[in-house]
């Protein structure tokens, strides 16, 4: 099989013609720079995102809550994650970093406030 991406990893933006099979990487033409290689086999063997949303929060202030995953998500449970962290409600104080759900639905995955709001 055959595709053909732009490497994101930096800003030269690379296009990569990409051969697969089910299980691997064959060969990668058009990157620049060894990061192509490593981009082009996550994106076809694993491909991962930065779940990012927001959730409500009891605020005087604000009524949403910024929060992301603390690594990447395998990108095709990052929509119904999404809809889950949705029904959470964050409470005051919070600051960036702090843990809003530990172990998100077992997955290994933190969920972490990406602002900080005092009250
Ligand atoms: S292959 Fe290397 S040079 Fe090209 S976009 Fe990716 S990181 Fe940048």
């Amino acid at each position: 099989m055959k595709k053909r991406l732009t490497c994101i990893e930096c800003p030269v933006g690379c296009i990569l013609d990409i051969e697969y099979n089910k299980s691997r990487v064959l060969s990668v033409k058009g990157n620049e720079c060894s990061k192509g290689e490593k981009f082009a086999h996550d994106e076809i063997i694993d491909p991962r995102r930065v779940l990012t949303t927001t959730i409500g929060i009891e605020s005087a202030l604000f009524n949403r809550l910024p929060v992301r995953s603390r690594i990447d998500v395998p990108r095709d449970q990052v929509m119904d994650m999404i809809r889950q962290v949705k029904k959470i409600k964050a409470k005051v104080p919070v600051k960036a970093g702090d843990i809003i759900i530990k172990d998100f639905l077992e997955s290994g995955i933190d969920i972490i406030s990406s602002f900080t709001i005092e009250k």
